[in-house]
């Protein structure tokens, strides 16, 4: 958005106040500030990021849109939880998705893009021990992230922001887990392996078969209620 300096008209103004609201707001959800299906009160929200109840509502209706947080009469506004159904169903659209991408980041990548992802598959493996899990996480996303961009696939791209699989991961990371899951960064050598070659068919294959190990392990860990003593992960 192009913010006009000094001759600010009202409508501009509250606009603005608008949507720094709503970035401020949506990159506390996705940091995890609140715990899944936190009551969010428009008191507190317009203490908290200094904009007025009016903005709030509009900010809060923006995100129920786009699935943050969920609303309702009587309840009032919360942040969004997913039950272990829906966060199985998002891994498997994930998986299609990403399958694409994988795909097209088998068909498109540079030398530098394979540099750069064997270099987070490479220090993958220097985090994979016990107490390394976050920056494990990190570079986990990292490498999503990269296929992502070597594919330059913008379609695609959005459609697998929208799944928010941020927010689900955050709900199910088994937050007492310091070890992380000790096959994904050999599942992330084996996708790369098939972009190194350029083969679009077996980098979807070894993609489906990532995010299928990534779901079962989340089943594993929650379907039981109240088995919590799993070292397994699913950090993806
Ligand atoms: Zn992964």
């Amino acid at each position: 958005m192009v913010i006009a300096v000094g001759n600010e008209t009202g409508a501009d103004s509250v606009a603005n106040r608008t949507a720094q609201a709503y970035q401020d707001l949506r990159t506390l959800i996705l940091s995890g500030h609140y715990a899944p299906d936190s009551r969010l009160t428009e008191s507190e929200l317009t203490a908290q990021l200094g904009v007025s109840r009016g903005t709030i509502r509009s900010v809060l209706a923006r995100l129920a849109q786009e699935g943050y947080v969920t609303t309702e009469v009587n309840r009032g506004a919360r942040t969004r939880s997913f039950t272990v159904d829906e966060a199985v169903e998002i891994l498997e659209t994930r998986a299609v998705l990403e399958a694409a991408l994988a795909a097209k980041a088998a068909e498109r990548a540079t030398e530098e893009d394979i540099a750069a992802m064997t270099e987070t598959c490479r220090r993958m493996w220097d985090h994979q021990k016990p107490g390394g899990r976050d920056e494990y996480v990190r570079l986990n996303h990292r490498f999503h992230e990269q296929i992502r961009q070597t594919a330059r696939q913008s379609t695609l791209t959005r459609f697998v922001d929208s799944l928010l699989y941020p927010l689900v991961l955050r709900q199910y990371s088994n937050a007492d887990r310091t070890n992380p899951r000790l096959d994904s960064v050999k599942e992330h050598e084996a996708i790369l392996a098939c972009i190194v070659t350029h083969n679009p068919e077996a980098a979807a294959a070894a993609m489906r078969h990532h995010l299928s190990a990534v779901r079962r392990a989340l089943q594993l860990n929650f379907s039981v209620p109240d088995d919590t003593s799993s070292a397994h992960g699913h950090d993806c």
